[in-house]
């Protein structure tokens, strides 16, 4: 198959994307846009025999009703990580491909779960903010923070993510220990067969697991009753990982110490009582989102597209 043939090859694209990504699979591809068209029934009866791909995101995913209408699908390639939102069960059954973005992204997700806890331990946006305010004139000086180095993190999943934030931690003088459903034989940190054991022996518990069935609301009240009042909670795995509701009335009433949550059950929804707290910081789902890795995660679904398309070995197959 030439470029030329290549180009027939149709893709459904489920959500706008940033940067030059749906340029790139326009140039490549015969792409077809969902989320430009007003009557999506009529477009995807329309177009269902001509899509062979389907490029999806984190927050949409592809559901069973979608893949049941695109009768000629061999891959789907979500622009995440996370497959969560995939219908792994469906695409298996149809013996429909599925591709995601592992390792582009983890440098840039571990760097945020530092830059969460260093400032929500440090206070670096609320003394912003006090600064802005006007605060330090009218009011003095901010009130004393929590030192990040030399603290205990607690890692739940110690995979790509997890192991590199445990190694950014180790350079802060941290101690790490991890939960993981099974204990790791090539590092050399603690492990804790479960997660309360795990909060109760952190200062630090940073959420990096995969979301499924079993970790839904894997951080739940006796996590973070075990965490404790100087125990601060990180998130940037998936919302659903941690009962928010708990989470909320666990800050609300000062049982933990703080929280840094860049994932939500209800995005973009975030409860509004955590909007006053200095001790919380709040950012909307960046975890990944720089030029440099959208532009390797973008490049990553093309490259498994065109390897689909020429029947070569998939890049980044998700294990199905
Ligand atoms: P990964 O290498 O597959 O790691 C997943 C981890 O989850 C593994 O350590 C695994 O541990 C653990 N896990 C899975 N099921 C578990 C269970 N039942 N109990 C305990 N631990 C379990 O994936 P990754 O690349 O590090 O990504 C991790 C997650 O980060 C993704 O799934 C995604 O949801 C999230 N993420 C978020 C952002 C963001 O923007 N905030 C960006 C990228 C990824 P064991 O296999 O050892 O049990």
């Amino acid at each position: 198959m030439d470029e030329q043939q290549m180009k027939q090859a149709g893709v459904l694209i489920t959500y706008p994307s940033i940067l030059n990504f749906v340029e790139s699979l326009d140039r490549k591809f015969t792409t077809y846009k969902l989320y430009e068209a007003h009557d999506r029934e009529a477009f995807l009866t329309q177009h269902s025999q001509s899509i062979r791909g389907v490029v999806c995101g984190r927050k949409d995913g592809i559901n069973a009703e979608l893949i049941d209408a695109l009768p000629c699908l061999e891959i789907v390639a979500t622009s995440s990580v996370g497959v969560d939102k995939v219908d792994l069960a469906k695409c298996r059954q149809r013996n429909i491909a599925v591709v995601y973005t592992p390792d582009v992204l983890t440098d840039e997700v571990a760097d945020l779960a530092i830059a969460l806890m260093l400032d929500t331990l440090r206070h670096i946006s609320a003394s912003d903010r006090y600064v802005r305010q006007g605060l330090w004139q009218s009011k003095g000086d901010y009130k004393l923070t929590c030192k990040l180095s030399g603290k205990r993190v607690g890692i739940v999943g110690l995979g790509r993510i997890g192991s590199a934030i445990a190694k950014r931690a180790e350079a802060f003088g941290c101690s790490i220990a991890y939960y993981s459903r099974s204990k790791k034989t090539d590092v050399p940190f603690m492990y804790h067969s479960n997660v309360i054991d795990l909060a109760a022996s952190s200062d630090i518990l940073v959420v990096a697991c995969s979301l499924t069935k079993d970790t839904c609301h894997i951080i739940n009240k006796p996590v973070l009753d075990a965490l404790g009042m100087k125990g601060t909670l990180v998130n940037i795995g998936r919302g659903s990982l941690v009962d928010e509701k708990e989470l909320v009335k666990a800050l609300v009433e000062c049982r933990i110490h703080g929280a840094g949550l860049d994932v939500f059950e209800n995005e973009p929804h975030v409860p509004q009582e955590l909007f006053s707290l200095d001790n919380v910081v709040l950012v909307p789902h960046v975890g990944s989102a720089t030029w440099e890795t959208r532009k390797a995660m973008a490049d990553l679904i093309v490259g498994n597209l065109e390897a689909q398309f020429l029947k070569k070995p998939l890049l980044t197959p998700v294990p199905l």
